[in-house]
C-alpha cells in the first residue's frame, strides 16, 4: 500500500508564492534574495500564523494596530510590519514592536512618531505611503507633497526613512498596475538623488497577491501578499 503524504496547502502556497518571486527577479535580472516576502495576516488566526512561521515566513504585516498588538503576543519572533492606516493617536502603541511602519503619510503623524521614537531611545524606520493614483478612497501622500514630507522627516533623528509604498488602484489586469509601480520607482529615485540625511530610500513595497510579480519587474523590494497565501478571506487556511 501506497502512503501519500500530503502537503499542508498553506505551505504548497507559500512555496508557490516563493518560486513565483523567483521567476519574475530573474525575468528582471534581479535578485530573489534582495526581495522581502511579508505575509499579511489580517483576519488569520493565530495558529495559521504560526504555521507559516513554521515554514520559513520571516515577515508579516497587520493593517490594524489592535489585531497586530494581539498577534504579536503569541508570534514575537516575526518582525511584523505595519501596513494600514495609522492614526497620530495609535502610534505610542507600537513604537519599538515594529520592524518596519509602511503607511507614513502626513507630518503630523511624522512628528508624532519622532517624538514617541525620541522618548524610547529609539530610531524607528518608515516607508512613505504614497496615493499613486490620487484616489479619494485611499490614504498615502498626493505625488506632488512626497518630497516635502520626505525633506521634513530627513530632519527627524529618531525616524529612519527607507523608501515608499504604495497600494495601486485594484485592476483585474496586473499589466494595468505597471505605471504605477514604476512611477512609484521613479518617485523614489528622484529623493534618492537629493541624498536626504537619515534617508536610505533602499526599499519599494510594492505588489499584493494579484499583482506581485509585476510589481518586482518594477522593483519592488518589499511585497505584501495575504490571500495568495493564506486563502480568500472566506476561507482562511
Ligand atoms: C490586505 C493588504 C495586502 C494584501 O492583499 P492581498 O490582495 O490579500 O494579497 C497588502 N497590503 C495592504 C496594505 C493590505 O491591507
Amino acid at each position: 500500500m501506497k502512503r501519500v503524504i500530503k502537503m499542508d496547502p498553506l505551505e504548497e502556497r507559500i512555496k508557490q508564492v516563493r518560486g513565483k518571486i523567483e521567476k519574475a527577479a530573474k525575468r528582471a535580472g534581479r535578485n530573489a534574495e534582495e526581495i522581502t516576502l511579508v505575509a499579511v495576516t489580517k483576519t488569520v488566526p493565530d495558529e495559521a500564523i504560526a504555521r507559516a512561521a513554521g515554514y520559513g515566513i520571516e515577515h508579516m504585516g497587520e493593517n490594524r494596530v489592535q489585531e497586530l498588538l494581539q498577534k504579536i503576543v503569541y508570534n514575537n519572533v516575526i518582525k511584523w510590519h505595519f501596513i494600514g492606516h495609522l492614526q497620530t493617536n495609535k502610534v505610542k502603541y507600537i513604537i519599538g514592536k515594529v520592524f518596519l511602519i509602511h503607511s507614513l503619510d502626513r507630518l503630523e503623524l511624522a512628528e508624532e512618531i519622532q517624538d514617541r521614537s525620541n522618548k524610547a531611545g529609539l530610531v524607528t524606520p518608515v516607508l512613505i505611503q504614497v496615493n499613486i493614483a490620487g484616489e479619494k478612497t485611499k490614504s498615502g501622500i498626493c505625488e506632488a507633497s512626497v518630497l516635502g514630507l520626505a525633506e521634513a522627516v530627513s530632519q527627524m533623528p529618531n525616524i529612519s526613512l527607507q523608501g515608499l509604498m504604495t497600494i495601486p488602484p485594484w485592476c483585474e489586469d496586473p499589466e494595468e498596475a505597471r505605471a504605477y509601480f514604476r512611477r512609484l520607482r521613479e518617485i523614489r529615485d528622484e529623493i534618492a538623488a537629493r541624498k536626504l540625511k537619515n534617508a536610505d530610500m533602499k526599499h519599494l513595497s510594492m505588489g499584493m497577491s494579484g499583482d506581485f510579480e509585476t510589481a518586482i519587474e518594477e522593483g519592488a523590494t518589499i511585497v505584501r501578499i495575504g490571500t495568495a497565501i493564506f486563502g480568500s478571506r472566506s476561507s482562511k487556511a
